[in-house]
């Protein structure tokens, strides 16, 4: 027999969570069904076991700068501790997000669901059908592996987290996120790590003195870069894995991984039962509000392919819950979000790029490259680089990128500034906290170049 939901929720996610509890908060009934575990990809497998194990990985570079400070450190690194304590911590997460998720009254269902109508759903293992008013699909994103022979040889970031012991040597795969991100954890805890990546230069879409300070951070840490080359197939060669790069070179690693994007988890999910269209990339296609071509059906999260960022899923979560369950429609603003690259060296921007920003009007850029102070007693020679691209009229602030020590926590903090429409007059005005890196952002005085009509002068 079917009972009726206000709201069911398919993937207990950053997304699911937050529009459950929500929803439950302004008096819906809401279950919330979960094939996995409660906290999804974030807290499962992404952003906080990576958090962790980069906070892990960066312990080999404080070793090594503490010598300069006298410090004579003798250190040794064990990965079944780091893997155990990390599931500690992420199963004491879980147990909060049930816990938040319980107290206004969610029902979580521990099931595989199917849409089979507009207003049905059904449990895959138990049978049962489910009613709603309101569907919301959150199921998230996978990794994207290409398709090559012996692509099941390598990992992904699903399980990176876990391997039963660290390999000797690693192939990364990608020039993204997740490939900057696993390399530096990897190379950090001693693996001799190798990126290959399709392009020039990685981190495409990221402003380009950025990218290239990164790249050369990455090399100064003993991380190789192959450009321009991708893996066409894999095979096992004894213990290490076999790989054969586009350019004719074979060479055997110790494990391949896979960090070529993440594809929306649509499969298998019924869509075409309600007539839920997809988008040319094959995420839910939604409105501003969220909501697909069945207008019972809404998506939020990774699973609609817009901005793959848990802080974007919670919002699109929260105000698909203040639309439709508090009669307050909210659309979530995309179109200035911050966002960091947590390798080492960190990256942190927000707003245009130069060279967006240079085809927009007329621009002013100011860059500062300096040795970060912890740097300055060792030999190290790698540089901060911080960029503030402003208006030429009416010197509004399009675009901050930081390039380096705790360049997350500031680039959060500019968003505030940013969001409030703040031009280079405001940074100028702001007293200068010294000695830090960011108040090089209030310090700066006339710009280093600029662009007219689009040319660099
Ligand atoms: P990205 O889209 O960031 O990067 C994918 C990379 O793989 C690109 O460099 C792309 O090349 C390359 N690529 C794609 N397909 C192929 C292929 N068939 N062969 C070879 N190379 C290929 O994806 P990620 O997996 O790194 O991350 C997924 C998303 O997760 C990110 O977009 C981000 O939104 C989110 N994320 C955020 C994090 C954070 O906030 N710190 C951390 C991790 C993930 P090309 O550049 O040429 O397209």
């Amino acid at each position: 027999m079917s009972e009726p939901y206000d709201l069911v929720v398919i993937g207990a996610g950053s997304g699911g969570v937050r529009a459950a509890r929500m929803a439950a908060s302004y008096g819906a009934r809401v279950a919330v069904v979960e094939e996995f575990r409660v906290g999804g990809t974030c807290v499962i497998r992404g952003c906080v076991p990576k958090k962790l194990y980069v906070y892990a990985s960066r312990f080999s570079e404080t070793f090594d700068v503490a010598q300069s400070f006298g410090w004579q450190v003798d250190a040794k690194f064990d990965w079944p501790t780091l893997v155990a304590n990390k599931e500690k911590e992420i199963s004491r997460l879980e147990q909060a997000y049930i816990a938040g998720l319980e107290k206004p009254g969610v029902e979580i269902i521990h099931d595989t669901a199917a849409v089979t109508g507009p207003n049905s759903v059904r449990l895959l293992d138990s049978g049962r059908e489910m009613d709603a008013r309101i569907i919301l699909i959150a199921t998230g994103a996978h990794p994207s592996i290409p398709s090559i022979p012996g692509a099941e040889l390598a990992i992904t970031s699903n399980e990176a987290f876990d391997l039963p012991a660290l390999p000797h040597s690693i192939l990364i795969e990608g020039g993204g996120y997740v490939a900057v991100e696993f390399a530096t954890i990897f190379a950090g805890l001693g693996v001799d790590t190798t990126i290959i990546y399709r392009g020039e230069c990685l981190l495409r879409g990221f402003d380009d003195d950025i990218r290239k300070g990164l790249e050369a951070g990455l090399q100064d840490r003993g991380i190789k870069l192959i450009h321009q080359t991708t893996i066409r197939a894999l095979s096992r060669d004894g213990d290490n894995i076999s790989a054969s790069f586009s350019d004719g070179v074979v060479a055997p690693y110790g494990a391949v991984m896979f960090a070529t994007g993440r594809v929306a988890n649509v499969g298998n999910l019924g869509l075409e039962t309600a007539g839920v269209e997809l988008s040319p990339s094959g995420a839910i296609a939604v409105d501003a509000y969220s909501r697909t071509s069945c207008p019972s059906i809404y998506a939020v999260g990774d699973v609609t392919g817009r901005v793959q960022l848990t802080p974007v899923a919670i919002r699109e979560g929260w105000y698909f819950a203040e639309t439709v369950f508090n009669n307050n429609p909210l659309a979530v603003d995309h179109s200035q979000i911050p966002t960091a690259v947590f390798s080492d060296p960190e990256l942190g921007v927000i707003g245009l790029t130069e060279t967006e920003a240079a085809t927009h009007g007329d621009i002013d850029v100011y860059l500062a490259r300096f040795r970060p102070m912890i740097n300055t007693l060792s030999t190290k020679t790698e540089r901060t680089i911080l960029k503030l691209i402003v208006g030429a009229d009416g010197g509004k602030v399009l675009g901050v990128h930081i390039l380096g020590p705790s360049a997350a926590e500031m680039i959060q903090l500019v968003a505030v500034a940013m969001g409030m429409g703040a031009t280079k007059a405001d940074f100028d005005r702001t007293m200068a906290l010294h000695p830090t890196a960011a108040e090089e952002l209030v310090t700066f005085k006339g710009p280093s170049y600029t662009y007219r009509q689009g040319a660099k002068v």
